[in-house]
């Protein structure tokens, strides 16, 4: 039987192909390339360019193709687009969770894999975050991953589906290889931005906020690899397939890193001054998200090879170095 990978084409989803391949389950990709890249496509992979939001569609993979699981990476990302457009969030990711779940009731798939976020908890009680911790998203694109996992909670109370929510933290990095890696349009994150400086794409990094409560002012993030990212899926696979009852977890390494470590960082791996200028806070930034990643290590036996920024960061220059446009290159 074959996961359905929705999403296979972006930076998580094609990551997390890779290694269901090198595993040798069987992979269909669904996506509708709004941001994913057919650059980013395993060739020995099965592909239908569609949107998740069409049913026919999805009832038509299901027919075509043996479906044990899918995996859902199929949603939009910005937190800052999404207050200036919620419905657009809200339309992609409420509505399309809501599609595929139809279709996969409808036609007997009962296990899913599903792309959450920090976003969920907004402003946190305290770090570590704890899965039992509040959840109170601060932007839409958070509020949208809280309803889908409580969508999820109720068809699967309804009709026995079940799934794992993985809540990821700071995704960063590239495949060892620098064969794939991460490239939106437009690019929002923090560590690519930054290398965009050394590539000569931009003149300086603006960091976003320096009077947060924080040692040196700045935002603290924790950063997780993408490799490690991909890792968890196919542990949830195992649990889920073991017979693991739904269930959600944090995905981050317990460490925390500031805006100007990261830079730091990043000055060290690509040798090169990274110019920066002092901005306004960006809206609806916590000054720290730190998760534990405990339950995730101790249900899943998920097993993070990454715990240092600067091999992270490594990963991402090698990509970002060969690729400097992208899969344009
Ligand atoms: N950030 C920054 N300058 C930028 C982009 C991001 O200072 O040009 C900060 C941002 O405010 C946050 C951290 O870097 O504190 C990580 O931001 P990113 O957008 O990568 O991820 P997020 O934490 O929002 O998911």
């Amino acid at each position: 039987m074959a996961i359905l990978v929705c999403g296979g084409a972006g930076y998580i989803g094609s990551h997390t192909v890779r290694q269901l391949l090198e595993a040798g389950e069987e992979v269909v990709i669904a996506d509708n390339l709004s941001t994913g890249h057919r650059a980013a496509l395993s060739p020995a992979v099965k592909f239908y360019e569609c949107d998740i939001r069409d049913k026919d569609v999805l009832k038509k993979i299901f027919a075509e193709n043996k479906i044990e699981a899918v995996f859902h990476f199929a949603a939009y990302i910005e937190a800052g687009e999404s207050v200036i457009k919620p419905l657009k969030y809200f339309n992609n990711n409420v509505y399309g969770m809501q599609v595929l779940l139809e279709a996969m009731t409808e036609c007997g798939v009962d296990k899913i894999i599903f792309s959450s976020s920090a976003a969920v908890y907004g402003e946190p009680e305290r770090i570590p975050i704890d899965e039992g911790d509040k959840t109170f998203p601060t932007n839409p694109y958070g509020e949208t991953k809280l309803i889908m996992e409580t969508i999820m909670r109720w068809v699967g109370a309804a009709h026995g589906v079940r799934y794992v929510s993985l809540r990821y933290f700071n995704a960063s990095g590239a495949i060892e290889d620098g064969s794939i890696g991460e490239d939106h349009h437009p690019e929002t994150h923090l560590i690519p931005l930054i290398l965009q400086v050394p590539l000569g794409k931009r003149d300086h990094i603006t960091i976003f906020g320096t009077d947060y409560p924080t040692p040196d002012g700045t935002c603290i993030r924790d950063y997780i690899h993408v490799v490690d990212l991909a890792s968890a899926h196919l542990c949830a696979l195992n649990y889920l397939r073991g017979g693991g009852e739904s269930n959600h977890f944090n995905l981050g390494s317990g460490s925390g890193f500031s805006v100007k470590q990261i830079i730091d960082a990043a000055q060290k791996v690509t040798g090169q001054k990274i110019k920066t200028e002092l901005g306004d806070r960006r809206a609806g930034d916590p000054a720290r998200l730190v998760a534990s990643g405990d339950k995730a290590r101790k249900i899943l036996a998920w097993a993070p090879r990454f715990d240092d920024v600067e091999k992270i960061i490594a990963t991402a220059w090698n990509w970002h170095r060969t690729h400097p446009k992208g899969y344009d290159d």
